[in-house]
């Protein structure tokens, strides 16, 4: 059949809604089993579901099929996390049929938005790096790399925030209960994922026996591109009991011990680590790890295979991109195969990793940076730390041979931290072994080759180099933000979704009369939608006309969202010393989860809870300050609160946070940003302005220096007694009568115990960059010139534009060709 004739039926039938209602019909019964008449919203979500799939199907096999046809490179993009949100609305954008689908379901008197609703967040990601994950996928089939995803499929996802009496309260996510209408399981993909065992050696060959296998299962998710044919392939991977650990227990005529060990080799698939900063030192974590690198690894050779005899070409067919050092041990698993399986020399096989592989790193705190205790990873994976050490003694002896011998250098390179308990070192093993080491974004860039690489980037500077993170427009402005959309649209028409730089045209609608007054009746619009679901979910009536000021991101004390609170005290505390003056009426909005075991972040959670207990209920404050804090926060959440915000707080401690990416969400939303001068911050000033941005705080360098001098958090406390009133009302318990001393160790960790993050430095500096916010801000029209110039500036930050420089300084990939479709391209979006 001719395909794209095909298509070409298909998706003008996508556009018809007499079709799809017959379409929708089709799948209620013949997919879902229901009868429209009983059918639950459940149901009608399934069905419809299934109807836009199929329209997804098409163009799948068509990209996949072409990048068979044109053995394209491809790109293998492997992260433990993609933290994806839900996927209906956006395939309907990409197809461009959401219009049409509306149309279709109230004509069969079913209510879209409510169905939209039920649609669970596929959480398989914790915060940004993720989310980062999930941009990433969207662009690349957008701009027509031709990638691939490669994950693990938790049957629990990140966990459900509840909030019960003001704390946290974590409930398991098992988000697969309706089932999973965007995925493909694939049993005929199974690989078989080996641990444990020992090593026999014979001459030169070493073979690993004994082990105790998992297969791994394939499930596909279609990924499509905007405004183009393209898709790609979102793979992940769920664990499966072998046939012999099956039979090996049963046969022992032990059917729940059969269970039993069932259970605990699928175990390694099960859950979502719910943390992305502290490494746990759980060894089911390294289990998870080796489980969906080797499944990876093995697919990719397999697939190279199937088109290539020998392994000279692979770096010209295959890259393979770590997100972080999860995914590490991707690099002996290649090397395992190649050298064990395939029998090339080690030499080669090396050369060809060090082509293959690239790398980001996302942080440079040392308590994230991943390392493993040379006894659990030899316990669970011999074979691997036989390799790893081979690669380290082969290291160490060609820089001793161009450097001589330097055993202080030796020591601090090495892939072994002999230091006390011997561990490996995960990130340094990602270095010594990719042709590209990159940070995201430039001041993490520079940090990370002064601070965690700087011997290694001293020995390659060429290998290191910058990406600077970016965001989807499609999900984070024209999903999220359909108002703006639509006023952004009749100004520059609707490329801006695959051209953000076409933004910048937006300065010239400064000077259309009625615009700014237009934009500002969007953002209020999406104020009352916050408002009434922060109403339906706690009860608390906001105030639409007040400054939105918000903060939504992991709970971390490097995050400073206790700094936040010390302003949130220090103004309730001014309203009421001087309650007749004209306050500017704010709303402050916090979201964030907290790892379960990281107690400082939860009780800072419950200090937001009872500090809005008692402003939200004072008489004498009324609308001035309101509190909130949203539970649950997640990218659906994500998409209702960023567009509402008017000061997006970005406010961690320089240095500390390698990028952000909500910074660039809010922006591109229409909010004014306050923030140190950390992370991308630093370059959303330099292309918003900095006359549209609010800085404050202490530099990197001056935090160094602050440091370097005795940092002593007492004397600021002593000195500046609006900070003083602030932290004793919080010692003392005035946000906390049933339990005075609750808060203590919030106090003692800032006054007392060293202020890790220096809140206490950059208070003043905070308050007054808040005052002029609330200046600025009386100036309507000001406000909302400076909030569009914001939306202008923030072109460069699509994730288009990353991953463009990854496919074209990276990866060396070049976008799959498809057969041009045969209706006009009016028909695509875009
Ligand atoms: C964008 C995003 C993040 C990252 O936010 P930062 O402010 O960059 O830490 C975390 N979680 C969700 C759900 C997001 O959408």
């Amino acid at each position: 059949m001719d395909l794209t004739q095909f298509e070409y039926q298909y998706d003008h039938l996508a556009r018809d809604v007499t079709a799809l209602k017959r379409e929708i019909s089709n799948r209620l019964m013949y997919s879902v089993g229901k009868d429209p008449v009983s059918a639950r919203p459940e149901d009608w979500l399934q069905a419809v579901s299934y109807t836009v799939r199929d329209h997804l199907v098409e163009r799948w096999m068509k990209t996949t099929r072409a990048q068979y046809d044109q053995d394209v490179k491809r790109v293998y993009y492997l992260s433990a996390e993609f933290l994806i949100g839900r996927t209906f609305t956006n395939a309907m954008l990409a197809l461009d049929i959401l219009p049409a689908v509306r149309q279709a379901l109230q004509e069969m008197d079913v209510d879209p938005d409510q169905l939209f609703e039920l649609e669970p967040d596929a959480a398989l990601g914790n915060g940004g790096l993720g989310r980062l994950a999930a941009c990433f996928l969207d662009s690349m089939a957008t701009i027509g790399v031709p990638g691939f995803g490669y994950g693990i499929r938790y049957d629990y996802g990140m966990f459900r925030q509840k909030i019960v009496d003001g704390r946290q309260v974590e409930a398991p996510d098992y988000w697969l209960t309706q089932g999973n209408p965007w995925e493909f399981p694939r049993p005929e993909v199974q690989m078989r994922v080996r641990f444990g065992g020992h090593l026999e050696q014979s001459g030169d060959t070493v073979r690993w026996v004994g082990t105790d296998d998992v297969l791994a299962m394939a499930y596909d998710t279609i990924i499509p591109g905007y405004g183009t044919q393209a898709t790609n392939t979102l793979r992940l991977w769920s664990a499966r009991a072998t046939e012999e650990m099956n039979l090996r227990a049963f046969n022992q005529g032990n059917y729940m011990g059969a269970v039993e060990s069932k259970n605990q080799s699928e175990n390694v698939s099960r859950v979502l680590y719910p943390d992305d900063s502290t490494l746990s030192g759980r060894e089911l974590r390294l289990r998870q790890e080796y489980f969906f690198c080797s499944a990876s690894l093995q697919d990719i050779v397999r697939r190279y295979l199937r088109t290539h005899t020998g392994f000279d070409a692979l770096p010209d067919k295959v890259s393979i991109h770590l997100n972080d050092t999860h995914p590490v041990l991707a690099i002996p698993e290649l090397m395992r195969l190649l050298v064990d399986e395939h029998l090339v020399p080690w030499d080669e096989a090396w050369a060809l990793c060090q082509r293959v592989f690239s790398y980001t790193n996302h942080t440079l705190m040392h308590e994230a940076l991943e390392t493993w205790p040379v006894d659990i990873f030899g316990r669970v994976l011999p074979r691997h730390l036989r390799i790893i050490f081979d690669i380290n003694a082969r290291f160490l002896a060609s820089v001793t041979a161009a450097h001589g011998q330097d055993t202080e250098l030796m020591r601090r390179l090495s892939l072994i931290d002999e230091g006390g308990e011997r561990r490996v070192r995960m990130a340094y093993l990602a270095v010594v072994a990719s042709h590209s080491i990159n940070g995201v974004s430039a001041l993490h860039s520079e940090l990370m080759k002064a601070s965690i690489f700087k011997d290694f980037a001293q020995l390659w500077p060429e290998r290191f180099n910058n990406k600077t993170n970016g965001v989807t427009p499609r999900r984070w402005l024209s999903q999220a933000n359909p108002g703006l959309s639509a006023l952004i649209d009749q100004r520059i028409g609707r490329n801006w979704r695959r051209h953000l730089d076409e933004l910048e045209g937006l300065r010239h609608a400064l000077e259309v009369p009625g615009f700014l007054a237009a934009f500002r009746m969007v953002k209020r619009g999406n104020k009352e939608r916050l408002a009434r679901l922060v109403l339906e979910r706690l009860g608390v009536t906001l105030n639409p006309d007040a400054l939105f000021d918000v903060q939504v991101k992991r709970m971390h004390e490097y995050k400073r969202q206790l700094l936040n609170v010390l302003h949130v005290v220090t103004r309730y505390q001014a309203i009421l010393a001087n309650p007749d003056a004209q306050w500017v009426p704010r709303v402050v909005v916090f979201a964030g989860k907290a790892a379960s075991a990281y107690h400082m972040a939860k009780l800072v959670i419950k200090l937001i809870n009872d500090v809005a207990q008692v402003v939200n209920h004072d008489p004498r404050i009324g609308d001035r300050l309101k509190v909130v804090f949203i539970p649950n926060y997640s990218v659906s959440l994500a998409e209702v609160i960023i567009p509402a915000a008017d000061l997006s707080e970005q406010i961690s401690t320089a240095g500390t946070e390698a990028s952000g990416t909500g910074n660039m969400k809010f922006a591109l939303n229409g909010a004014l940003t306050i923030g140190t001068l950390d992370g991308a911050n630093v370059e959303i000033r330099e292309h918003v302005g900095p006359e549209n941005i609010f800085i404050f705080g202490a530099t990197t360098e001056e935090v160094a220096q602050i440091r370097a001098k005795g940092y002593q958090p007492r004397a600021y406390y002593e000195r500046v007694p609006a900070l003083k009133a602030a932290l004793d009302a919080i010692r003392d318990g005035v946000f906390s009568r049933d339990e005075p001393g609750r808060f203590q160790p919030i106090y003692d960790a800032l006054v007392n115990w060293g202020d890790h993050y220096l809140l206490l430095a950059d208070y003043e500096s905070y308050v007054e960059a808040q005052e002029q916010v609330d200046a600025l801000y009386r100036n309507a029209d000001e406000w909302s010139r400076r909030a569009v110039l914001n939306v202008a500036g923030m072109g460069v930050f699509s994730s288009d534009r990353t991953i463009a420089e990854y496919a074209n300084q990276i990866w060396h990939t070049r976008p799959v060709l498809l057969p041009a479709p045969r209706h006009k391209s009016a028909d695509v979006p875009g």
